[in-house]
């Protein structure tokens, strides 16, 4: 897309939502906050229907498959985080794509040199085993009442009748017009004449309907045995290329479908000002980077601070937490991560003092966690920062029933179009999943088989005096991170609601030189960014970072859905009225 198409689009999504409004909502029965309108609805045609908030959240999800299936579907994995009112316990649901059994870390390196980033997505190579139904299964089956037949009932009507295909739809779609036109499926579901279908035009996907009546029909097995199974396999390692397209082709074999496993993990738990944080465990690096960078942020009185302090610190904790979590972070079956120790108190105020009045020069290096670690015998393994390219996709979404149970759920494809390659006659994207890894060690993060790729998705639940206090997360690649971390800073220490703690200008500090801002919400020039520069500051932009959404339960008994009003077209956030 050349710059003024990128323009007018964005002014368009712009006017769509200044039209809207935010999308929040406040009522005393269940709730949803997802990305898109039919989500949202699906989700409350559950619950409406007697289902519960796992029963909703599934719908919304295989709903988003439909309407945004560049960031999401079956064809990748994701992380529920499920606040079980009955059991007054937060549950982490890991489900995320595997490497399948041939993988190694010369996967990545064909000629004996690690591949650039981009090079490696457009591949079968970057396609990992998919998670995302066996992780719908095992929620219905474990915390739903309702099955595959019910839930799957809305996303397979918006499949079949289709939608008009709006402006964010066409912009990430318009984006990836080179590596779709690479596969004949994708070209022929997406692409028109190698553009991607016009605005307006009515967008139906009948294969992914009927994707989704065989799993209703035939639950988790249709997908992961058999010739749904076998179609994936294909798709993967030899993929449906047009002449003269060379691809990398994976070595997937249906045992890796058929052994895929979720993970039922115990949630990263912290605590921050009186709140209880739960977050997502390895192999997301999200849990652990929020929780330290909040434990390092706690270690200042922030609520005598003016606004650009607090923010000067919310940037350097972040900071700080990054060169940790780029060190140490990854699958904790197979590496051994300094968890005890980057989540320690002690360590954070130990970091915390290396923040100074004025903003770091640059990276910082690691510290030392396994220095606050029980066990002493781990040993001390220094590693260099993984530096790698990290784009924003994915979606995230939070819902609520009247029970109290509460569901914050992030999930993926990886990057926008995945691989690229749509699994042909079934009507949905794979994954590049694999391109999360590390390409060359050492690093605990390089590639291995049967490895989960380190992610970056914090879906995130707060609890206070034992009660639901808020929910927030958002898809964004490593801005993930910052984005849930902003968010709860803007709403626990400057007194934000949840929903003007989800519209804020968001700031991005990875450990870089530069931190990154949105042009979207005119971030560059503002006040609240000269003031940011006079503590020395600098910045990169980049047009949006991330979409949130979160709900919050009001004292009252109420709960309040908040969504984006702007960034990714605009979202949608629904309460049921009693
Ligand atoms: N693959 C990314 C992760 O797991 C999410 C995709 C994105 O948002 O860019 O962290």
């Amino acid at each position: 897309m050349n710059k003024k198409t990128l323009l007018s689009t964005l002014l368009m999504m712009a006017a769509f939502g200044a039209l809207a409004g935010q999308p929040v909502d406040t009522g005393h029965g269940g709730a949803v906050a997802t990305i898109s309108g039919p989500a949202s609805e699906a989700a409350m045609e559950i619950l409406d229907a007697g289902g519960n908030a796992i029963d909703a959240a599934v719908a919304a999800a295989a709903a988003l498959g439909v309407t945004d299936p560049f960031s999401c579907g079956i064809g990748g994995g994701g992380f529920m985080l499920i606040y079980s009112a009955r059991d007054k316990r937060v549950i982490a649901l890991d489900h995320r794509e595997t490497a399948p059994a041939y993988f190694n870390p010369a996967v990545f390196q064909p000629e004996g040199t690690p591949l650039p980033w981009r090079e490696a997505v457009p591949h079968g190579i970057s396609v990992g085993v998919p998670g995302t139904v066996r992780g719908w299964h095992e929620a219905l089956a474990r915390y739903g009442t309702m099955g595959f037949e019910r839930v799957l009932a809305p996303a397979i009507r918006i499949a079949d009748e289709g939608f008009p295909v709006g402006p964010n739809f066409h912009r990430i779609n318009a984006l990836n017009e080179a590596k779709f036109a690479r596969f004949t499926s994708t070209s022929e579901l997406f692409l028109e004449d190698d553009r991607a279908l016009p605005l307006g035009r009515q967008f139906r996907n009948p294969d992914l309907a009927e994707t989704y009546r065989q799993i209703a029909r035939g639950g988790v097995k249709s997908f992961y045995e058999g010739e749904m199974a076998r179609d994936i396999v294909a798709a993967a390692n030899q993929p449906p290329t047009r002449p003269g397209v060379e691809v990398l082709g994976a070595r997937m074999t249906l045992n890796d479908l058929r052994d895929y496993e979720t993970r039922l993990r115990q949630p990263v738990r912290s605590t921050y000002r009186g709140y209880e944080i739960y977050g997502m465990p390895t192999p997301s690096s999200g849990g652990i980077a929020v929780a330290q960078a909040l434990n390092i942020l706690e270690t200042f009185d922030l609520s005598k601070l003016p606004r650009d302090e607090v923010e000067h610190l919310y940037l350097e904790a972040s900071r700080l937490a990054f060169a940790d979590r780029n060190a140490y972070v990854a699958d904790e079956e197979f590496t051994d991560v300094p968890r005890e120790g980057l989540l320690s108190k002690a360590y954070a105020r130990e970091r915390a003092q290396l923040i100074g009045p004025a903003a770091a020069r640059g990276p910082v290096a690691q510290g030392d966690p396994y220095l606050f670690q029980h066990d002493l015998s781990v040993p001390l393994r220094p590693r260099p920062a993984a530096l790698g390219a990290e784009p924003a996709h994915t979606t995230h979404l939070a819902v609520a029933d009247r029970e109290g149970n509460v569901v914050a759920y992030t999930f993926t494809i990886e990057s926008w179009g995945g691989s690229g390659i749509v699994v042909p006659g079934r009507g949905f994207i794979l994954n590049n999943e694999m391109t999360d890894f590390d390409f060359s060690g050492p690093h605990p993060n390089v590639a291995e088989a049967g490895k989960r790729p380190r992610s970056s998705m914090s879906p995130a639940i707060a609890l206070r005096g034992g009660e639901p206090a808020f929910t927030i997360g958002s898809p964004g690649g490593a801005t993930i991170i910052t984005t849930v971390l902003q968010t709860i800073v803007n709403h626990v220490d400057l007194g934000m609601s949840l929903a003007d703690a989800i519209a804020a200008p968001r700031m991005s500090q990875r450990n870089a030189d530069r931190t990154q801002v949105e042009t979207l919400l005119g971030f560059p020039g503002s006040a609240q960014a000269v003031a940011l520069e006079r503590l020395g500051h600098q910045w990169t932009e980049t047009d949006q970072i991330g979409a949130a959404n979160g709900l919050q339960f009001n004292p009252d008994g109420s709960v309040t859905a908040a969504s984006e009003p702007l960034r990714h077209g605009g979202g949608s956030a629904i309460v049921q009225k009693q």
